[in-house]
């Protein structure tokens, strides 16, 4: 890590935040956790360690609030899976990092179809780590402590009503529970209704990154999406992506 790096994020940490991120990490293989525990307490942060789904979830719940849990999916007892889906069934909103072995496709799309916010594939560098730690932490933090100017508070789009400062969306006026992700894609659908977006623009936008392999997650991010707006928001355009048509107040469905 380069100095000036390290440099700004104590200092951003300091400014914004006194206190310590904290951080789960969920992970049977003792020296993943050992390493994933070492660089993320790095950033800084204060890091507690968990070997098996049932006790991680059972940290998860009783001891937070959390700012991250990395979530490493083949665990003994309960799998990452079910940790993860138990979690947002419960409307838990904390970020997710799962950690998949290389060629579970299936689990990943799973994951993230489940809640997670991102993934890791096994091995991965240590930088890359910190990288998309930090990435989730400033798409959590950075809109609500530094809101720039030129961005609306909130938006009115018909029955749908999004409140980016509090960073919470309501439909019909009942809150809709989204994870870090899925609020920043309807945040970006409903800034400009109508407009249609390439998977590589929303890759841009929203996960800030051009990860190869990655145009798959945004179909996955979207289909949940999808499923807690209502599936007739947000509209496939053949060959090119995806637009938001803002709702109707009357229509129902
Ligand atoms: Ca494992």
């Amino acid at each position: 890590m380069s100095h000036a790096a390290a440099e700004s994020v104590v200092m951003s940490t300091a400014a914004q935040n006194p206190a310590k991120r904290r951080v789960l990490v969920i992970e049977d293989e003792p020296d993943m956790a050992r390493l994933v525990c070492l660089h993320l307490a790095e950033l800084p942060a204060d890091v507690r360690s968990e070997a098996d789904g049932l006790t991680g979830l059972r940290a998860a719940r009783e001891h937070g609030p959390w700012d991250l849990i990395v979530l490493d999916l083949r665990l003994p007892g309960m799998g990452g899976l079910d940790v993860c889906r138990t979690l947002r069934q419960a409307g838990d909103r904390v970020p997710i990092l799962m950690l998949t072995a290389r060629g579970s496709e299936l689990d990943r799309v799973l994951g993230l179809e489940l809640g997670a916010d991102d993934y890791l594939t096994k091995p991965f560098s240590v930088l890359e780590l910190a990288a998309r730690v930090r990435a989730l932490w400033r798409r959590s933090g950075e809109q609500t402590q530094n809101p720039s100017t030129d961005e609306p508070a909130a938006l009115q789009r018909g029955a749908l009503q999004i409140d980016r400062r509090q960073r919470r969306a309501w439909l019909h006026g009942t809150e809709v529970a989204l994870t870090v992700i899925e609020f920043d894609l309807l945040w970006c659908f409903a800034r400009e209704p109508g407009r249609a977006f390439s998977r590589g623009e929303l890759l841009d936008r929203v996960w800030d990154t051009r990860h190869e392999g990655y145009e798959h997650t945004v179909n996955t991010h979207i289909n949940r999406l999808r499923s807690k707006i209502g599936a007739g928001l947000i509209h496939t355009v053949w060959g090119r992506g995806y637009r938001f048509e803002e709702p109707r107040a009357e229509a129902s469905s």
